[in-house]
């Protein structure tokens, strides 16, 4: 998972003439189904180094052969998008996995190309999550719709009632004061580990899980600065896959979203009936596209449709021509025509908006543009 940490120390490389090869590619195997981006890449690579002196044209063979094997053989790994930092001079190469698409693009310079990633970072928010209980809690962070574990918690020393059988009366009551104490320093040390992580930096929000007890007592601990964060609360229980926190908290993340997502399909609606400053439904945004003339893409998520795509000039269309209309080359039928439609949208510098299950949105086609001109 890529973190700010990563970005600083790529940041942090000074230039010392010493030449980095960043290389961004979509490599989502839906709009990839033959391994389209090694072709991608090449083309992208040769513009680059031509504009290379000789001399650093040989410098940076090795990272191309170096990206060009990893480009066939690390597939498996591969999600809607990669970023590669190779310097063969300087002993680098990294690699980040994306769940986000992304611009295509390869820049040699004397310093690692950063600008596309510091973007995502910005645009898509991060967010803690924390499950806690009694004893335990575990936090993780989700980034760039990715989760991973943070950290974990365990006091154990919480004495269980039925080992010595019969607490009563007085004792019970002790008992009961000891547990809660217990409880109390456990939950106390949970704040300050969330406070850790919000100290960093690298963190908008945060969303609680727990069981129905341990949540509203934990809720009552928290300091302001905590309390700010909190995008919203779920019920689970400390053993749930990472797979499914992280589509609990999707659908928190999401909530958190609906009102500006709202507002933005309502002006999406709006200016398409009021003055043509919008577009909606598939065939009309293709044809925007196509005229270089969306500046905003919104999509429900989850909608697929499948269209043509011209072997030549890549035009897209939902319509079976004979032949592309633009310049006469065959088309070809595609499954995913969705996915092209997104990234052709990022390859023109546009922005995309995917918004989740809009009633409006659905009305008018599922996807719509704000355009240019
Ligand atoms: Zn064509």
């Amino acid at each position: 998972m890529l973190t700010k940490e990563d970005l600083t120390r790529l940041h942090n490389l000074k230039d010392e003439g010493k030449l980095y090869t960043s290389v961004y590619l979509n490599v989502n195997p839906a709009t990839n189904p033959k391994g389209e981006y090694f072709v991608t890449f090449r083309n992208l690579i040769k513009q680059e180094s031509e504009k290379l002196s000789s001399s650093d044209q040989k410098l940076i063979y090795e990272d191309i052969k170096r990206i060009e094997t990893y480009l066939k053989t690390g597939k498996t790994e591969f999600k809607k998008s990669i970023a590669i930092f190779s310097s063969s001079q300087n002993d680098l190469w990294e690699v980040y996995h994306l769940a986000v698409p992304l611009k295509n693009q390869v820049v040699t310079d004397r310093t690692p190309y950063l600008k596309p990633l510091s973007e995502i970072l910005e645009q898509y928010h991060s967010y803690a999550v924390a499950i806690v209980d009694r004893e335990h809690a575990r936090i993780f962070r989700i980034q760039l719709g990715e989760i991973s574990e943070y950290d974990e918690l365990f006091t154990p020393d919480i004495p269980r009632k039925h080992k010595k059988g019969g607490w009563q009366g007085r004792d019970e009551n002790r008992f009961r004061r000891h547990i809660d104490v217990h409880v109390h320093f456990h939950l106390l040390d949970v704040v300050k580990h969330l406070e850790a992580v919000l100290h960093v930096g690298e963190v908008n929000h945060i969303i609680l899980g727990g069981t129905e007890e341990s949540v509203p007592l934990f809720n009552k601990m928290l300091p302001q600065t905590i309390i700010a964060k909190i995008a919203g609360t779920f019920t689970t229980d400390m053993h749930t896959s990472n797979d499914e926190i992280l589509a609990k908290s999707i659908s928190i993340i999401m909530d958190a979203g609906k009102c500006s997502e709202e507002g933005l399909v309502d002006e999406l609606v709006t200016r398409s009936s009021k003055d043509g400053s919008a577009a909606v439904g598939l065939e009309d945004v293709l044809t925007q596209m196509q005229a270089g003339n969306v500046h905003h893409l919104i999509y429900n998520e989850g909608f697929s449709a499948s269209g043509f795509k011209c072997s030549s000039c890549n035009l897209l269309t939902i319509q079976n021509h004979k032949e592309c209309p633009y310049c006469g080359s065959e088309f070809e039928k595609i499954d995913h025509l969705i996915d092209y439609t997104i990234q052709r949208a990022i390859d023109k510098g546009a922005n995309i908006s995917p918004v989740m299950d809009n009633v409006k949105l659905k009305e008018a086609g599922n996807i719509g543009a704000l355009l240019r001109y």
